[in-house]
């Protein structure tokens, strides 16, 4: 069993409760168990403003799906949620990013972990140090040091 973990984002069709039935259904993904799971944050949209806000969290999956087949996994939830792929950084029904697996590096045509953007960006960096405070990020480091870099990025803990 490995440690992964998830990025969840979702702007469009109440996105609270997409993130919230996607982490439901992660914890139903075959031979996988939800361990982990941040609060719900909201942060301002990365890339193209003119959308609404994003609703983000992060959880933890002990998993002992293969890193390719676990991101097929997240692509049909997403799909499930009728997730349409317009253009790059564009309002989402679900986003599901594979963020790490256990400690490994994987670069291959479809998959990237550690995920290539999750180091620099808040809305990432803050739900994963609240459920993994001292964790790093194998070869950027803490994440409680990298959210020092993405000061200037919006992201609110939703009460
Ligand atoms: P997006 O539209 O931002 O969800 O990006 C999806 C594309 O990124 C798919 O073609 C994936 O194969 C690719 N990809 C590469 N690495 C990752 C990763 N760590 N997590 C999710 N998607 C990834």
């Amino acid at each position: 069993m490995t440690i992964a973990y998830i990025g969840l984002g979702s702007n469009l069709t109440e996105p609270q409760s997409q993130v919230e039935r996607a982490l439901g259904e992660l914890d139903r993904l075959p031979h996988s168990r939800l361990i982990a799971r941040s609060s719900l944050y909201r942060s301002a949209p990365v890339g193209y403003a003119a959308q609404p806000a994003f609703v983000n969290a992060v959880a933890a999956l002990d998993t002992a799906l293969a890193p390719q087949e676990l991101l097929h996994q997240l692509q049909a939830l997403e799909a499930a949620h009728q997730r349409a792929r317009t253009f790059p950084n564009a309002p989402r029904t679900l986003d599901l990013d594979l963020l790490l697996f256990g400690d490994e590096r994987i670069a291959d045509a479809a998959l990237v972990v550690p995920h290539p953007r999750m180091h620099e960006r808040a809305f990432v960096l803050e739900p994963r140090t609240e459920i993994a405070p001292a964790a790093e990020i194998p070869g950027r480091g803490r994440a409680q040091a990298l959210l020092e870099g993405c000061r200037g990025q919006k992201v609110e803990r939703i009460p």
